[in-house]
């Protein structure tokens, strides 16, 4: 019986993971769960999956929760709280579902433990990809990724030897925004770039998708996981979202993983790796046509995809300052304050003003991080 901590179980993939224990509950239990505020969502799951702590950050949601009829497990609250569990908790696997830069300590704290990390948090790697691969190989800490794309590639290096691998190839359903010209993308709404045609994710990593830089953000991550250069790391456009990543090889082989779009597969994988789990998941029909068609990403419409490429070629902070003007920037998008194409104009001007700073330690991560939101809040 393997017992994790879900950092964000309240969310799209935190939900799918507590889908996924569901239906292999004797394989696995919930040893704490951690959230933001929405305790509504969070009560039923307390009831149904018996944690023996539980955090949520927000202080008055959290006293609302210690006051709740019939909630027996600690309630924990504040960063403090996120950070205590991940460092004293008992588990085994830390599923790292927050959203943005705020996942990122207390999942060095499970990295430091030597827990596996089943990792959907990107952000967490663009930000401090340097620090977090030393430290898990200091402290003999797996990294399991759950990223759909990232999950494939490492299904399709087992068995390989990295230096037969030519390049690493990510597919991108290209968004919402795919067949618009680059003028329309200026008037583009909010409820227009929430729809993604194949997946239902959280607000922010659907905004991502529709700038492509959820693209960019795993070009980072890709760079991080498997140890490889930015040169070696393509993208192409594959709208149905079914190949969910390639691996190409020195001969001009190529390898790839396929599956329904459904992300308690990825989870699932990340869980039980090495084994593969039998489930009732939906599967791919072969026998009923489908196209699978493939297309260059236009990086002069997306900016965000250019821009990511480019902060990887840079190095140090370059990435961190990327992820924290564009998090602003999605926030304001959200909050109807800026336009869409006004993103990556943001986060161009935070990389211009805000100054790089190479081998970052946590110290430098946290103030890069901070600097940047206030110079990126700032603008209008
Ligand atoms: P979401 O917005 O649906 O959920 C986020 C969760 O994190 C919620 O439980 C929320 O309470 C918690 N949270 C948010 N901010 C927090 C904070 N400051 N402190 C503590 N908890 C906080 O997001 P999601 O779509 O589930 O995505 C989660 C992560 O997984 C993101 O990094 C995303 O890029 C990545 N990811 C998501 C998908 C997907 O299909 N949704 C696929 C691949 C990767
Ligand atoms: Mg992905």
């Amino acid at each position: 019986m393997k017992k994790l901590l879900i950092l964000g179980s309240t969310g799209s993939i935190g939900i799918n993971t507590l889908d996924v224990i569901r239906k292999h509950s004797e394989k696995f239990s919930v040893s704490a769960l951690t959230i933001n505020t929405r305790i509504d969502l969070l009560i039923p799951q307390i009831h149904e999956f018996k944690p023996e702590l539980v955090v949520v950050v927000n202080e008055i949601a959290a006293e609302k929760l210690r006051h709740t009829d019939g909630i027996k497990c600690e309630v924990l609250s504040g960063v403090e709280g996120l950070i205590y569990n991940a460092a004293n908790c008992d588990y085994d696997i830390l599923l790292g579902a927050m959203v943005g830069f705020a996942g990122l300590l207390p999942t060095i704290e499970a990295v430091k433990r030597g827990k596996r990390i089943a990792l959907a948090n990107k952000e967490t790697l663009v930000v401090a990809g340097e620090l977090i691969t030393k430290l898990s190989k200091d402290y003999n800490a797996e990294i399991i990724p759950v990223d759909s794309e990232h999950s494939a590639i490492y299904q399709c290096l087992i068995g390989e030897r990295i230096e037969e691998v030519e390049k690493l190839i990510l597919t991108a359903s290209g968004g919402p925004f795919l067949n618009k010209s680059k003028k329309d993308l200026d008037n583009v709404t909010i409820e227009e770039a929430l729809s993604h045609p194949n997946w239902k994710m959280g607000n922010k990593i659907t905004i991502d998708s529709a700038s492509l830089m959820n693209k960019g953000l795993e070009v980072i991550e890709a760079h991080w996981l498997f140890n490889f250069p930015k040169e070696k790391i393509d993208v192409v456009i594959h709208p149905q979202s079914i190949i969910h990543s390639l691996v190409e090889f020195v001969d001009g082989s190529v390898k790839a993983q396929l599956g329904i779009p459904d992300m308690r597969l990825p989870i699932q994988y990340a869980l039980s790796f090495p084994e593969r789990v039998k489930n009732d998941f939906p599967k791919i029909d072969f026998r009923l046509t489908r196209e699978l068609t493939f297309n260059k990403p236009d990086l002069n419409k997306f900016k965000c995809l250019q821009l990511a490429y480019d902060t990887l070629a840079t190095g140090g902070t370059a990435p961190c300052i990327l992820n924290a003007a564009n998090e602003v920037a999605v926030d304001k998008f959200l909050k109807g304050d800026i336009s869409f194409t006004y993103i990556p104009t943001i986060i161009n001007k935070a990389l211009d003003r805000i100054e790089n700073h190479r081998s970052p330690d946590l110290e430098t991560i946290i103030e890069c991080d901070k600097i940047t939101r206030r110079f990126a809040e700032n603008l209008i």
